[in-house]
């Protein structure tokens, strides 16, 4: 073996076991339960992980780096986020590649993949946000070849109608039913813009422009009407759906009843709705918060925590997209200026572990949420579990290891974030990609570059 991790405490998402687990090029070769053989495997290196537990890599599925978006492009470059990816225990990063008039998917992608590949500290996949269809509907039509190029899941933005990044229901009809045919999942970003837009200018027009007001702009209602509409349409076309950051309760009812029936529509939560309410945005800095949809009231951070032990909450993801304090601080008299994003990357996988920790979910289901399902659901067969035959993205992970966060801690280019002074109970002490060192207690050692375009099948079984 090329590497032995030895006495720790193995976490699938079935369940808890102590075994070695010896690496061969990258990949998990052997899983050694122990019994009469156990103890046996000698590896060209060794880390003794007692005590620790031993957990895949996390995938984080929902990641904007270096965007352009708001005025500005995102604070972390593909080389800083996903450095910060390795550093929190996340080994596959997934982008949100936005196609434009006039584009091509594939040339899209590539383009993004060209700037990602140099820095790449973590292996990354793209998703690609559909925003326009082209004479005639001419995208379509390279929707099997996208597939092919491995993006098996597009975006559409329901928002984002000003900014000419919207898809119409009919659009979304057309590209439903052509992606389900090519093995490609729709992802949905789902708030009504009309009703966005119109409380926007009614609130600048009477002087209300706090970042209280980014919220009752978007409050629960209006995630909720575009989150049923987007089902309605999966269930009346038979496709599969994926409502990305889903973060209301109505909707979570929504998800709640389709699935019941039988139809394959999924979830993904991010922590900042787990975490906040929409009270932050009633604090001083409230606009460091503004991030679409915003934090809802109580209830609904309620409903997601129950969906989240439930299973109606398939995976939890980040929408890391963060910005300066200089950026957000456009926004200090007028909510509309500030550009929406937060910091998440490094957060998800400890924030998620520490609620294992504490009791709110099980160790299983975390790794279930952050690793298994998210590699399953989006066509990555060799990520998401310690499995023989997987690649080695492996995290060691202190349960007795006390943790805060602060932006002095944090590996990322950006110079504040939301998560500051949060407490987590256990933390990440060691990262393997593909079975390279590439974080250890509290220092980023892997090599930038070293991560790799994964190249994906098809999406939306599990
Ligand atoms: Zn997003």
């Amino acid at each position: 073996m090329d590497l032995v991790i030895k006495n720790g405490i193995v976490v699938s998402g079935a369940g808890e076991y102590r075994a070695d687990v010896g690496v061969k090029d990258g990949r998990i070769a052997v899983i050694d339960g122990g019994g009469a053989s156990g103890g046996g495997l000698r590896g060209v290196e060794t880390v003794d992980a007692s005590g620790l537990y031993v957990l895949p890599g996390a995938v984080d599925a929902h990641t904007h780096l270096q965007m352009p978006f708001g005025g500005t492009v995102s604070a972390d470059s593909y080389e800083a986020g996903t450095r910060a990816a390795v550093c929190g225990g996340v080994t596959t990063v997934f982008d949100y590649a936005i196609q434009r008039k006039g584009k091509g998917i594939v040339r899209t992608v590539e383009e993004r993949r060209a700037l990602a590949e140099p820095g790449a500290c973590a292996d990354i996949a793209f998703h690609c946000a559909i925003t326009d269809l082209g004479e005639g509907c001419a995208l379509l039509d390279e929707f099997p070849k996208a597939a092919d190029y491995g993006v098996s899941s597009f975006k559409c933005f329901m928002v984002y109608k000003k900014e000419g990044m919207m898809i119409d229901d009919g659009m979304l009809m057309r590209i439903m039913e052509k992606a389900g045919e090519a093995g490609i999942l729709t992802n949905v970003h789902a708030e009504n813009p009309d009703a966005i837009d119109a409380r926007i200018a009614a609130f600048i027009a009477s002087g209300k422009t706090s970042p209280w007001y980014h919220y009752l702009s978007r409050p629960e209602f209006v995630e909720a009407e575009a989150v049923k509409r987007a089902v309605h349409w999966a269930k009346a076309l038979g496709a599969k759906l994926y409502i990305v950051h889903l973060a209301c309760k109505e909707g979570v009812e929504e998800v709640a009843r389709a699935k019941a029936e039988g139809y394959a529509v999924f979830a993904e939560t991010c922590p900042q709705y787990l975490e906040f309410t929409s009270d932050v945005y009633k604090r001083e800095d409230g606009r460091n918060f503004v991030c679409s949809p915003p934090m809802k009231g109580a209830e609904s951070r309620e409903a997601l925590w129950r969906a989240v032990k439930a299973g109606v909450i398939d995976t939890v993801a980040t929408d890391h997209c963060p910005f300066m304090q200089a950026e957000k601080d456009w926004g200090r008299d007028d909510f509309t200026k500030i550009p929406n994003g937060c910091a998440g990357i490094e957060n998800l996988y400890p924030y998620m572990l520490s609620a294992a920790n504490t009791g709110r979910i099980s160790f299983s289901q975390a790794v279930r949420l952050c690793a298994e399902t998210p590699a399953k659901l989006f066509g990555c067969p060799s990520k998401g579990s310690v499995t023989v035959g997987k690649d080695a993205d492996i995290v060691l992970y202190d349960r007795a290891r006390d943790f805060t966060v602060s932006v002095k801690n944090m590996h990322s280019d950006y110079d504040q974030t939301i998560w500051e002074g949060k407490p987590l109970k256990g933390y990440p002490v060691k990262t393997f990609l593909r079975g390279k060192l590439v974080y250890d207690n509290g220092n980023y050692v892997g090599v930038p570059g070293q991560g790799r375009y994964i190249k994906r099948s098809e999406s939306g079984c599990l």
